[in-house]
């Protein structure tokens, strides 16, 4: 039996639909954790953790590029007993959504806030850096988060290594079979990765819809390079992800 697990996944996404849910429920996967990006995406990943209770895992968070936090907060307040993260948060600083330092600050605040909620209720952050591995990276440690997931690390293996130090998971999305960040799997220890699919983006063929049964990707990935086989690098990434979301391991459906 499959029992991966998708640390992170877009599946409020309007290019999943009801019929498609069923069919991931039986598609083997252990859990699935489904993160948000904005505010207007909250009440369905909450309504889908529900109907698929003990699957579908809510993580609520503002994105770094989204600018609703305040609308966000009192709604991470009302379900805050069902979350098992935030997120997604961080900092992207792609030259598409940031033309200076005041963006960058600005993105920095919201992170900054949402760290300070997932401190409060004791919930680990799953984190979005794209082009900011290093002040991600810093900041997170900068403020003490002790419990982090950095999705799809775009940033130097050096930096994910001071990450690692931090105690910080990595995961890892199928579209690593075609990405420059290979060298990221080989340096992370197994103990420090986590598999994602980051669905619908991310798959292993681009311009192709990511599912999370592509996790299997990752997983393949991952063996190859580490030199151990499927079965142990789903063994390890599982305990992994039970270790960094601990809510999980008492609400799985098994
Ligand atoms: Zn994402």
């Amino acid at each position: 039996a499959n029992v991966y697990i998708d640390c992170h996944c877009h599946i409020s996404s309007g290019e999943f639909d009801k019929q498609f849910f069923v069919f991931l429920f039986q598609a083997g996967l252990l859990a699935v954790l489904a993160v948000a990006e904005h505010f207007g995406e909250f009440e369905k990943i909450i309504d889908l953790s529900k109907r698929f209770q003990g699957f579908i895992f809510p993580c609520l968070g503002v994105h770094p590029v989204q600018e609703d936090l305040d609308a966000a907060l009192p709604i991470i307040e009302k379900y805050k007993d069902q979350l098992v993260g935030i997120g997604e948060v961080g900092l992207d600083f792609t030259p598409r959504f940031v033309s200076g330092d005041k963006d960058k600050e600005n993105q920095r605040q919201v992170l900054i806030r949402q760290v300070e909620i997932a401190k409060q209720l004791e919930l680990p952050v799953n984190v979005h850096s794209r082009s900011a591995g290093r002040p991600t990276i810093h900041l997170l440690k900068e403020l003490g988060v002790q419990n982090a997931l950095l999705h799809a690390f775009d940033g130097k293996t050096a930096v994910a290594m001071d990450g690692v130090r931090a105690g910080f998971y990595f995961s890892i999305p199928p579209s690593i079979i075609r990405s420059e960040q290979q060298k990221l799997v080989k340096c992370l220890p197994l103990e420090n990765i986590c598999l994602e699919t980051d669905s619908p983006a991310l798959g292993p063929e681009k311009q192709v819809r990511n599912e999370p049964q592509n996790i299997r990707v990752s997983a393949e990935f991952v063996a190859k390079v580490k030199g151990v086989s499927v079965e142990r690098v789903m063994e390890v990434t599982t305990e992994n992800a039970l270790r960094l979301f601990p809510k999980l391991r008492t609400k799985i459906r098994l």
